[in-house]
């Protein structure tokens, strides 16, 4: 890997401000999914080094918190600026270990930095309440305080921005945090930890940890210092994790799977449809977790939308991130391969058909073909599950009542996105679907101003915007009398 920066590639976790291996000196290899090529190793720590981490974070969130927000803002702002500053090497480190074309990289660079930025200044804006009294000798304040010791576990499909949205938050409001990142992209997380150490921010706390994710997990869901745990991941993993952390009665963030509605509307304008359609489910090659699983087309547009996307999918060019124009990158491995091929296998036996694509990619590896299918219907595998691969199913509906029943036949409630033109029924659309985000005329949603989260078993709390700093901070009431 070309890098200016050659240190941002760190083999070697980050606990209290020093980089470490792990105890039993273990490592595990970190693979890029485009060549197979190891691209070095990192340590897999496990219960103790999390547990001296936890401590580290106990320690240095005292002194942290006791910083004006002021303070605490001028050396985020510098993380920022360095993150901004090194864009394109992280950008490569992510490309490298993780697989998305190099240009949706960067954005995810700037992207992530951006919750830096916004949270720097947000935590100068923590305000209180008074109350005003219910007896004439009292005063009733609210002031509000850092949670204190904060655990996150992330995934990989945003290997940076999935960890800035939680140590922005974190971190301004005067928290520490201890990360473990995902297994398939670690080198994303230690570089920010780099330019953390760069920006100033004092050792200890944010603490990077790599290793099995059961056994970090354990220390942190068990560990008593911990207030809280921030995790983005499936669903699945969400509730081992809530129910590990039930003993310690922990404060939960948990941004979970999704199964996003993508409807389109015969009023629609079915080029900004398509538009949306591609970014929102092929961007990250599908992997991530608001892309739009269901896309539901109104009778009378069915088939020539779905001859314009297929024209426009078909077209996409697939290969390695690094390549010029690439616009499709591998699965992040085999098990996500085979949960594409599962559910296209699937639709096709079940009466479905292929507009485009529809198997492996010639490439190999875990490279597939950007797909669109016809035909789906609510009895198939694919409109219960997330498939987090490059395929759009397409299902016909007949009125508005019939896709708002299906929409949220559903028990994930992440991300929606309709399509159309009718000011009436996009008040009543967006009102009447049970989802925590919804995108009107557009397929991208996401931004450090918005609040980022979902209903039912899609999770708890809201990341970015002024919503994201409460998920870290308590409320404190004082009541003074005597007056
Ligand atoms: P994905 O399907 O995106 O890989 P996962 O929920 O499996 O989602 O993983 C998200 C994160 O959770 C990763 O960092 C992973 O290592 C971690 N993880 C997976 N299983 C556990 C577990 N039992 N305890 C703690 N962390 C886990």
């Amino acid at each position: 890997m070309e890098l200016q920066r050659k240190d941002l590639l760190r083999q070697q976790a980050y606990i209290d401000g020093r980089w470490c291996d792990a105890d039993s000196g273990k490592t595990a290899e970190v693979i890029n999914p485009a060549t197979g090529e190891i691209l070095g190793t990192v340590p897999m720590a496990g219960a103790a080094e999390t547990r001296r981490a936890i401590e580290a974070g106990r320690v240095a969130q005292k002194s942290w918190a006791a910083k004006t927000a002021k303070e605490r803002a001028a050396i985020l702002r510098r993380w920022f600026d360095l993150m901004m500053k090194h864009q394109d090497d992280l950008a490569r480190i992510l490309t490298a270990e993780q697989g998305k074309p190099f240009a949706e990289a960067k954005g995810e660079i700037a992207y992530g930095a951006s919750f830096i930025e916004w949270f720097a200044e947000e935590g100068k804006r923590i305000y209180g309440d008074t109350i005003p009294q219910h007896q004439a000798d009292k005063r009733l304040i609210v002031i509000k305080q850092p949670i204190g010791v904060c655990a996150a576990i992330t995934p990989w499909n945003f290997p940076n921005a999935m960890i800035t949205r939680k140590a922005g938050p974190a971190l301004a409001a005067g928290c520490a945090m201890v990360l473990k990142p995902a297994t398939q992209t670690p080198f994303s997380a230690l570089a920010l930890a780099v330019l953390a150490e760069e920006a100033g921010l004092p050792a200890g706390l944010f603490s990077v940890i790599t290793g099995s994710s059961t056994e970090i997990g354990g220390e942190m869901t068990s560990n008593p210092t911990i207030a809280k745990l921030s995790f983005t991941g499936s669903t699945e993993v969400g509730r081992i994790l809530m129910r590990q952390s039930a003993d310690t009665i922990k404060k939960l963030s948990l941004e979970l799977g999704g199964n996003a509605p993508f409807i389109v509307f015969d009023d629609a304008d079915l080029d900004q449809a398509v538009e949306g359609a591609l970014i929102s489910k092929f961007r990250n090659t599908g992997q991530t977790c608001v892309c739009a699983n269901r896309l539901f087309v109104q009778e009378g547009v069915y088939d020539a939308f779905a001859a314009k996307l297929a024209a426009k999918v078909g077209a996409m060019k697939v290969g390695n991130g690094m390549e010029d124009g690439v616009q499709q990158g591998p699965l992040i491995d085999t098990k996500a391969l085979a949960k594409v091929e599962e559910h296209v296998g699937d639709v096709l036996a079940n009466g479905g058909a292929l507009a485009t694509g529809g198997k492996r990619h010639a490439l190999g590896r875990t490279f597939y073909e950007p797909t669109v299918l016809t035909g789906v219907t609510r009895d198939m595998k694919i409109f219960r599950e997330e498939t987090f691969g490059p395929v759009a199913p397409l299902i016909k509906f007949k009125d508005e009542a019939d896709v708002i029943a299906m929409s949220n036949d559903t028990e994930f409630g992440l991300a929606s996105y309709f399509f159309s033109r009718d000011i009436g029924r996009i008040f009543r659309v967006a009102e009447a679907l049970e989802y925590g985000m919804v995108g009107v005329n557009t397929g991208l949603i996401s931004n450090e101003l918005a609040p980022f989260g979902g209903v039912k078993q899609s999770g708890l709390g809201r990341e970015g915007s002024k919503y994201g700093i409460e998920d870290y901070l308590e409320i404190k009431y004082i009541c003074l009398g005597g007056i």
